[in-house]
């Protein structure tokens, strides 16, 4: 099955910018906390933010307005390209037999580019492809044009919407979605790595449930605390 990947999308959108040099890792946004796009209500979550959002505290606390903000700067094409790389939208061949595929809609401008770059809109995924995709992050973690979002997941973990998903040894690099699946109901996302600095395992949680942190999280946490159980 596929689902908007919500803002689980928000670390892969991210990183798109800073790629394409229309980031800057030291760029700041100060949150207003209220978003309206095409008439949808897409207000923060997080609490009002004493400090203005950088690319590490936008993804902890999952800040939709400074997304949104950056993302305004995507040429035509760019953020379906880059989400395509990541394998949002192809088989992943990671389980025997058929095997469900997302979807990245191409050529959207304006408020519609905005929602997909919040993984509201115009992106459908499996869990699987989420799990290849956040697999490349992994894969990643040296990389210095990671290092702001490698930041921001391990803080999503630490202090943000993902400390459900925290472990007393090992430090996970994480981030939820929540949202409204195409038959109407709810769905509560995670997806990380850990360890976060050297990762060697990658986990996707999908449930029906309204939240991300209250719902995935606490599953996520359990499959990596058996994981590592026996570590030191
Ligand atoms: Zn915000």
């Amino acid at each position: 099955m596929v689902f908007p990947p919500g803002s689980t999308v928000k670390p892969l959108t991210l990183l798109a910018l800073l790629e394409s040099g229309r980031l800057r890792a030291n760029e700041e946004y100060l949150c207003p906390g209220h978003l309206t796009i095409a008439g949808r209500s897409l207000n923060c979550s997080h609490p009002p933010a004493s400090l203005p959002m950088d690319v590490p505290r936008t993804v902890a606390y999952s800040c939709n307005c400074a997304v949104a903000h950056f993302a305004q700067r995507f040429r035509p094409g760019e953020l379906p390209q880059a989400l395509e790389r990541d394998g949002l939208s192809s088989q992943t061949g990671l389980l025997p037999g058929e095997e469900a595929v997302g979807f990245i809609r191409d050529g959207l401008t304006g408020p519609a580019c905005l929602l997909q770059a919040l993984g509201e809109e115009g992106v459908q995924v499996t869990a699987l492809e989420l799990l290849t995709a956040y697999r490349r992050l992994a894969n990643r973690v040296r990389e210095a044009v990671m290092a702001p979002v490698l930041a921001g997941l391990e803080g999503a973990v630490e202090f943000g919407t993902a400390q459900a998903a925290r472990l007393e040894k090992v430090r996970v690099a994480g981030k939820t979605g929540s949202v409204r699946t195409l038959a109407g109901g709810h769905g509560a996302w995670f997806a990380g790595f850990a360890p976060s600095r050297s990762p060697e395992v990658v986990v996707t949680v999908f449930v029906a449930g309204l939240s991300g942190g209250a719902d995935a999280a606490p599953i996520a946490g359990q499959l990596l605390h058996r994981y590592f159980a026996g570590r030191t």
